[in-house]
C-alpha cells in the first residue's frame, strides 16, 4: 500500500495528526513501537478488573475550546475537578495549597490575619509561584512561603528531578503555584475529566479512519533512515509528510549524547479491599522515596470491590532497554544539545517533529492537541511547519 504520510508514535500528538491528515484524504501509516495505541496516555484493565493508567495518572484538563471540542468527536466525558492531596507528616492538606490550607496549617486567629495580607498583596484569586513568594518582603508573608517551600516544594522535587526548586527551570513549580483563593482543586481550567470510557477508547475511536494504518509493535527506526537530504521508507526515498513524535537523540543513535531526560517506575499494587487512601491522588511531599499515589477508581468514578494504587518512583533516565524517557529538563545546556540535533534535520523539509519527546518540551495533554492541529494545518495548507 502507499502512503501519503508516515507518523512515528501513537501517543496523543501522532493520534490527532494522523485523524487530521486522514480527513483531507491522505493516506496515513502510524509505526508505533509499543504493542498499544494511546502513547502515554494509554489504560486498560488490570487482572482485576480495574481501570489502571498504565504509565501514570492523567487528567485532561484545559482552557482551550478547541482542543476540548475535538477530543469531544472521539469521547464523552467524566468531568470532575481534580483534588490533591499533600500528606505532610501524616496530616492530609490540599494542593496546590490555598487558603484551605492556611487555615489547616495555622490557628484561626494568625490564619485569618495571614489570609488578609496574602488577598492585599496579592488579590483575591491570583496564583503566585513559590519562588516569588520567598522574595516577598513582608516577614510574614515569608514565613508561610518558607512553611510551603519546605513541605510541599522541596523533598517532592528533589524526588521528582534529583535538583532543588531553584535548581530547575521555575516554569515547572509555577504549574502549581499558591493559589490566594479557597479553590482545592489542582487545575483552575473549565474542562477536566477523563474520557468517559478511557483514554485507549478515545484513542480508538480517533484512529479508527479508512485512511489511517497502525503497525504496533515497530521501532520506526527499523523501517525509516534519515540521510542529510531525504527520507527512506522501507529503503525507498519518501516524500511524503514524516511526522516523528520520540525522542529526537534516539532518532540519531544519540551520535552527540543523549538527551537528559527523567524516568518512573510505576509500581503498581491490587488491594482487595474497598478503599485505601480516599483520595485519587496523595502527594508524598515530606517522606518516601516515591512522589505519589494514584488511587485509580477515584480518578475514574469506576465502582468496584476491590482497588488499584500506583507508586510513582523517579529516577534519571539512562537509555537502558525497557527505560522510558518522560520528562525533558529543561536547561541551557540540554537545549543547545537538541538544536544540534535538529540542525540534522535541515536539509529534510518533510520531516516534521512533534510531541512532548521530539520537541523536547513540557507539554500537557490539551498544549499537544493543540500543536498536533495546528501542524495538521499547516501541512494542510502547504505552508509548512515552523521547526
Ligand atoms: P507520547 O505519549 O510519549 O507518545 C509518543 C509515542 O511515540 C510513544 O507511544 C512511543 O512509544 C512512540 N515512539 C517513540 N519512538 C518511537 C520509534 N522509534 N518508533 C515507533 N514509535 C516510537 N498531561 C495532562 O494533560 N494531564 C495529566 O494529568 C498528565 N499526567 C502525566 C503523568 C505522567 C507520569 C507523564 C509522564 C505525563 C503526563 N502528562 C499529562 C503529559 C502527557 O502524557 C503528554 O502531554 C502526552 O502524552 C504527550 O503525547 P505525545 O504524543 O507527545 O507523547
Ligand atoms: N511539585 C511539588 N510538590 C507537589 C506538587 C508539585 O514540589 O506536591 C513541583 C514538582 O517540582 C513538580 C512540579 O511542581 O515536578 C510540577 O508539578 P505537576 O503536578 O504539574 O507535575 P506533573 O506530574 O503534572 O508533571
Amino acid at each position: 500500500m502507499m502512503f501519503d504520510s508516515v507518523i512515528i508514535g501513537a501517543g496523543i500528538a501522532g493520534s490527532v495528526a494522523a485523524r487530521e491528515l486522514a480527513e483531507t484524504g491522505k493516506k496515513v501509516l502510524i509505526l508505533e513501537q509499543r504493542d498499544h495505541i494511546g502513547g502515554n496516555c494509554y489504560d486498560e484493565k488490570d487482572e482485576h478488573g480495574i481501570l489502571v493508567h498504565k504509565y501514570g495518572p492523567h487528567i485532561f484538563h484545559t482552557k482551550e475550546q478547541r482542543a476540548y471540542d475535538y477530543l469531544s468527536r472521539f469521547t464523552k466525558w467524566y468531568e470532575f475537578g481534580h483534588e490533591v492531596v499533600a500528606n505532610v507528616h501524616g496530616k492530609l492538606i490540599p494542593v496546590p495549597f490555598n487558603l484551605n490550607t492556611l487555615h489547616m496549617v495555622y490557628e484561626k486567629e494568625q490564619a485569618d490575619v495571614l489570609e488578609q495580607k496574602l488577598v492585599d498583596a496579592f488579590g483575591m484569586d491570583s496564583r503566585v509561584p513559590i519562588l516569588k513568594l520567598r522574595e516577598h518582603q513582608d516577614p510574614e508573608i515569608r514565613q508561610i512561603a518558607d512553611y510551603v517551600y519546605e513541605n510541599i516544594f522541596l523533598h517532592y522535587t528533589m524526588k521528582q528531578w534529583g535538583q532543588t526548586p531553584e535548581e530547575i527551570d521555575p516554569a515547572v513549580t509555577e504549574r502549581v503555584p499558591v493559589l490566594i483563593s479557597h479553590d482545592n482543586r489542582y487545575f483552575q481550567e473549565p474542562w477536566q475529566g477523563m474520557p468517559k470510557d478511557g483514554y485507549t477508547a478515545m484513542f480508538q475511536a480517533m484512529l479508527d479512519h479508512p485512511d489511517i494504518t497502525v503497525e504496533t509493535g515497530v521501532d520506526a527506526r527499523e523501517r525509516l533512515e534519515f540521510t542529510d537530504k531525504q527520507v527512506l521508507l522501507d529503503k525507498v526515498p519518501f516524500t511524503g509528510e514524516v511526522i516523528y513524535t520520540g525522542p529526537l537523540d534516539e532518532l540519531f543513535d544519540c551520535r552527540f549524547g543523549r538527551l537528559a531526560y527523567r524516568s518512573l517506575n510505576f509500581d503498581f499494587v491490587y488491594m482487595d479491599q474497598e478503599d485505601y487512601q480516599g483520595h485519587s491522588v496523595v502527594n508524598y511531599t515530606v517522606s518516601e522515596d516515591f512522589t505519589r499515589i494514584t488511587e485509580f477508581k477515584y480518578l475514574t468514578g469506576q465502582k468496584a470491590p476491590g482497588t488499584t494504587i500506583v507508586r510513582e518512583y523517579p529516577f534519571a533516565y539512562t537509555g537502558a532497554p525497557g527505560e522510558i524517557p518522560y520528562y525533558s529538563i529543561a536547561s541551557e545546556e540540554n537545549r543547545k544539545l537538541y538544536e544540534k540535533y535538529k540542525e540534522l534535520l535541515l536539509g529534510i523539509p518533510n520531516v516534521y517533529l512533534l510531541g512532548r519527546l521530539a520537541e523536547y518540551q513540557y507539554y500537557n495533554i490539551d498544549a499537544m492537541v493543540l500543536k498536533a492541529l495546528k501542524l495538521a494545518d499547516r501541512i494542510k495548507e502547504g505552508t509548512g511547519a515552523v521547526r
